[in-house]
C-alpha cells in the first residue's frame, strides 16, 4: 500500500497505543470520583495536561479535551459567540476554512450573527489592511485556521493574533488541527486554539480546544463539572494520556522532519509538471505535507479511484467535506472551475519514502495514460 492522505488520518504511533492500553489496563477509575481509584486517575490527567501545557506554554487548566477538532471548533465558535453576543454579533473568517469551522458559522447565522469573509490575496492568504477593513466595534471573535487542509496555506496567524490582540477588543480562534506537528506554534496572541490527536499519530477522539483563562465559553455540552466546566462527561483519562504523548512525539525533530518532507514533496512536483494536463493548485504559501493538483480532464474521483486499484491512497477534497468532487476551495483559489472538478490531494508525512513516492509516479504515469 501508498498511503499518501497523511491529511486526512495518521496511522497510530504504537508508543501511543501503548500508553492508551496501560492508561486503559491500569487506571480503572473515573477521574470524577472521589476515591482513590478516581484520584489516581485524575492524577494521570494532571500529569498528562501538565506536559501538553509544558509542550505549548499555555496553563494546564487553559486546555479543555474534546472528542477532536471538530468539536472543539464548535465549542470555540458558538461558547464565544453566545457568551458574548450582548457585546456583538459579528464574526469574522475565511473561505479557506474546514467545514466544522463555515458549519458552526452557518448555524450561528441563523440565529441572528453576521458572518464576513475575509477577501484573500491571489495567492490565498489574508492580508492585515484587508482584516483591518473588515474589523467593527461589533466584532466580536475572528476566526482563521493556521494550515488549510485541502491546499495546505499557510495563514499569517501569529501577526494576526498581534494586530488582533493591539488593535481590536474581538476574540480570536485558530484552528490548528492541520499545523500542529508540522510547523512551530505560537499562541502567545491567539486567545483559542483546536486541534486533534489522530492528524498526529494518535488515537481517534481526542482532541482539545486550547481557552486563554480569562475568557468564558458558553458550554455547549452540559452535566456538571469534568475536567473542566466547558465540557462534561466522564474524563477520558488513557485517550489524555495518549494525546500528551502524540503531542510530545509529533514535536519532536520538527526542523528535520520538515526537511524531509519538503524535499519529497519537490520531487513529486518536479515529476508532475512533466504532465500537461497536470495543474498545481498548492503554492508557495502551501506547507509541502499538502500538494493539492488539478488533471485537466479527468474527474477527480475517477482518477482516485484508479489509484485506489493499485493501492495507492489519495483524496479528492478533504475526509469531512461533503461527497461531490468540486473543490470550492481550489475554485476560491484559481476561480476556474474545470481545476475545482478535477482537484486532488497528495498528503504526505516524514513517513513518506522516496521509494514510496518512485512507486506512486508509476502507477500514476498508468493511471493518467489510462484515462486522458
Ligand atoms: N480542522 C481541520 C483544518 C481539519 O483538517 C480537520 C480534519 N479533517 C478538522 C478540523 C476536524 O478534525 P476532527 O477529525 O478531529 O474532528
Amino acid at each position: 500500500m501508498i498511503y499518501l492522505d497523511y491529511s486526512a488520518t495518521t496511522p497510530v504511533d504504537e508508543d501511543v497505543l501503548n500508553t492508551f492500553n496501560k492508561a486503559s489496563l491500569e487506571f480503572l477509575g473515573n477521574a470524577n470520583s472521589l476515591h482513590n481509584l478516581g484520584n489516581k486517575c485524575q492524577t494521570l490527567i494532571d500529569n498528562a495536561s501538565m506536559q501538553i501545557a509544558n509542550i505549548l506554554k499555555i496553563k494546564p487548566q487553559e486546555i479543555i479535551y474534546t472528542s477532536g477538532a471538530t468539536e472543539a471548533n464548535n465549542l470555540a465558535i458558538k461558547g464565544i459567540s453566545y457568551q458574548y453576543q450582548n457585546r456583538g454579533k459579528h464574526i469574522i473568517t475565511s473561505k479557506f476554512e474546514h467545514s466544522s469551522v463555515i458549519e458552526s458559522l452557518k448555524s450561528l447565522e441563523k440565529n441572528g450573527f453576521e458572518i464576513t469573509y475575509l477577501d484573500t490575496n491571489a495567492n490565498g492568504i489574508i492580508a492585515i489592511e484587508n482584516l483591518a477593513k473588515v474589523l467593527r466595534k461589533d466584532t466580536i471573535l475572528v476566526t482563521i485556521n493556521a494550515v488549510n487542509s485541502e491546499i495546505g496555506l499557510k495563514q499569517p496567524v501569529e501577526e494576526i493574533g498581534k494586530y488582533l490582540n493591539e488593535n481590536a477588543h474581538c476574540f480570536f480562534h485558530v484552528d490548528l488541527t492541520q499545523a500542529i506537528g508540522k510547523i512551530p506554534i505560537n499562541l502567545e496572541n491567539i486567545d483559542l486554539a483546536s486541534f486533534s490527536s489522530h492528524k498526529i499519530y494518535g488515537l481517534k477522539g481526542i482532541g482539545a480546544l486550547i481557552k486563554k483563562e480569562k475568557i468564558q465559553l458558553m458550554p455547549l455540552i452540559n452535566g456538571g463539572k469534568s475536567t473542566t466546566i466547558y465540557r462534561s462527561g466522564t474524563p477520558m483519562h488513557p485517550l489524555i494520556a495518549s494525546l500528551a504523548k502524540s503531542l510530545r512525539l509529533s514535536m519532536e525533530n520538527l526542523e528535520e522532519r520538515m526537511q524531509k518532507v519538503t524535499n519529497l514533496n519537490n520531487y513529486l512536483q518536479k515529476n508532475l509538471k512533466l504532465y500537461p494536463h497536470v495543474f498545481i493548485n498548492s503554492n508557495e504559501y502551501s506547507i509541502p505535507h499538502i500538494l493539492n493538483i488539478s488533471l485537466k480532464n479527468i474527474k477527480a474521483e475517477t482518477f482516485m479511484h484508479a489509484l485506489e486499484k493499485y493501492n495507492v491512497y489519495v483524496s479528492t477534497k478533504t475526509a469531512c467535506s461533503d461527497n461531490t468532487s468540486f473543490s470550492e476551495n481550489v475554485y476560491d483559489l484559481t476561480k476556474d472551475k474545470e481545476l475545482a472538478k478535477g482537484s486532488i490531494r497528495i498528503s504526505i508525512s516524514h513517513l513518506t519514502t522516496q521509494e514510496e513516492l518512485e512507486e506512486f509516479l508509476k502507477i500514476f504515469d498508468k493511471c493518467y495514460k489510462e484515462l486522458s
